[in-house]
């Protein structure tokens, strides 16, 4: 079984789309590791999307505040006024979906699925000393999970703990081969906002089978997102991020 594994779409349907085409023939199921919703200006589409076409979906905390479960007040200013707006946009079956995802971490039979980590759904895994532990609470010997918008993830292996390598900028592909012995957790990077410096959407392919996974960016059309954005009266930095990708 192949897995397209995505995070972090965030309303942007023109990452989804690029990711989507880029990625045919690859896969046979979808998994996404949350946020949905959020900062950019296409959420009724990609709700639409994420009901007919995910295997597999968690809850992000941005989920939570759009369909207002939770309330805005720990987000910064741009994100409080695009969940606000996300939040008054949707309808209320849109709403009720997505107030009724699941919180993670998400078990399956070879591998789990959590927003932040599997230690906790909030919590950010950003630097090595961030995942200490959490070898002893994986139900699973892979962990996908999302939350920083950073491709890349740790393995756990004899000799200790190792980061995995995102795609260079001038590549589209890193494709790495799982050692059935090791641990991962593994972060496929945001489709819909890239925080690595990298503004191309991020996505992976986990071929269970061949034991291989495979980190990619895919270039998109940044302009039609940004030009939503503006349309929708959100804040012209959520727009300038895209193209920065931070
Ligand atoms: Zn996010």
């Amino acid at each position: 079984m192949r897995h397209l594994i995505l995070s972090d779409i965030h309303s942007n349907l023109e990452a989804l789309h690029a990711v989507l085409r880029h990625a045919e023939g690859a896969y046979d199921t979808i998994v996404c590791c949350g946020d949905l919703v959020g900062y950019n200006a296409a959420p009724i589409e990609v709700i639409d999307w994420a009901r007919q076409t995910l295997s597999a979906v968690v809850r992000g905390n941005h989920d939570t505040v759009c369909c207002g479960v939770e309330d805005p007040l720990m987000f910064n200013s741009v994100a409080r006024q695009a969940a606000l707006w996300t939040l008054d946009e949707l309808p209320p079956a849109s709403r009720a979906w997505l107030a009724d995802l699941p919180a993670g971490p998400l078990t399956f039979d070879s591998f789990e699925i959590a927003h932040g980590s599997p230690g906790g759904e909030d919590d950010y895994l950003i630097d090595t000393i961030d995942i200490h532990g959490l070898d002893q609470i994986m139900m699973r010997k892979i962990c996908f999970f999302g939350h920083t918008h950073l491709q890349g993830g740790w393995s756990w292996q004899r000799g200790g703990i190792q980061r995995l390598t995102k795609p260079a900028l001038g590549e589209d592909e890193r494709i790495i081969d799982l050692d059935p012995d090791f641990l991962y957790l593994i972060n496929p990077g945001s489709v819909g906002q890239p925080r690595d410096g990298d503004p191309r959407a991020a996505y992976a392919i986990w071929d269970a089978g061949n034991a291989l996974l495979r980190f990619r960016r895919v270039k998109y059309d940044i302009r039609s997102a940004q030009n939503r954005i503006h349309e929708a009266g959100l804040p012209e930095y959520l727009a300038d991020r895209l193209a920065a990708g931070r």
